[in-house]
Formats: structure tokens, sequence, C-alpha cells
């Protein structure tokens, strides 16, 4: 029994918002994921990445911001394998990966997303594993971000 949150895959944890209630710091990431581009904040100031987006530079304190486009790919930096859910009609997508993924193009100096990790063998998955973006189309203006595995 699914409950309230529809059929349920092993190792996928379910959109459950289904509004991006997004800000105008965060609205274009969820613009470009609609177009299956992952975009992240850029400080022009003096180059770092924020990832989530905010209204200053951690770094240099600058306003001063762009988008910059990434390539979508990363390194698992740490994870988490969810066993127990957090609500019991969850239970279904356990056991899921739950992990920080440095991304690629951000010079490493750490943008990094907190996300789901899909296809992986929750007894086998590594630190340091490459993975790839890939989103789900929920609707016109949400697309959830997953990564899963290379496997080319
Ligand atoms: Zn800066």
């Amino acid at each position: 029994m699914a409950g309230d949150f529809g059929p349920l895959t092993k190792g996928v944890f379910p959109t459950i918002l289904f509004e991006t209630h997004a800000d105008e710091m965060a609205q274009p990431f969820w613009d470009a994921a609609k177009d299956d581009r992952l975009v992240c904040q850029h400080c022009t100031g003096c180059g770092t990445f924020r990832m989530p987006p905010s209204p200053f530079c951690f770094k240099c304190q600058s306003r001063d911001h762009d988008f910059r486009e990434l390539p979508g790919t990363g390194t698992i930096y740490s994870f988490t394998v969810v066993r127990h859910p957090l609500h019991p009609d969850l239970i279904d997508c356990c056991p899921y990966v739950s992990g920080v993924v440095e991304l690629d193009g951000t010079q490493g100096a750490g943008a990094r997303m907190l996300v789901n990790i899909i296809d992986v063998d929750p007894d086998t998955v590594k630190i340091g594993d490459r993975v790839e973006i890939v989103f789900e189309h929920v609707n016109d203006e949400m697309s959830t971000p997953r990564f899963r595995p290379i496997t080319s």
C-alpha cells in the first residue's frame, strides 16, 4: 500500500513537492531543470559557485552573480543509505541512497547537491563513484533532480 505517495520504486525517493516554491534566487535552477539542464549560481566577483543559491557570496560577500550551466556530472562526496522510512507509507522505496554530489565544472571548489542517488546498489555504492544528473519531469513547473551512475 503506497498511501498518498503514489506508486513507489525501491531506491527512488518519491517527489513529494509538486511546486518549486522557488524565490528569485532559485528560479533559474528550476527553469533550467525543466530543460534537463543543471545550472549553478556563480559569483561574478570572485568566481565561487554556490549551491544552493544565496543572496550574498559566502567568500567575498558580493551580491553580483550569474548562473552557469554545468555538465551535469559529478562525484559522490558523501552518502547514507536510508533503510528506515521517514513515513510508514514510504517503506516500499527503502532502502534508498541519499548523497552529496560534488559537481563537475565548479573548479573543485565544493559546489555540492544533496540528492537521491538512484540505480545504485546500497551495499556497494561508495564515495568517489562517478554520477550524472537525471530529471524527473513531474509537471510544467517541477522537475526533480536525482543522480545515477555514469554507465558509459
Ligand atoms: Zn564571491
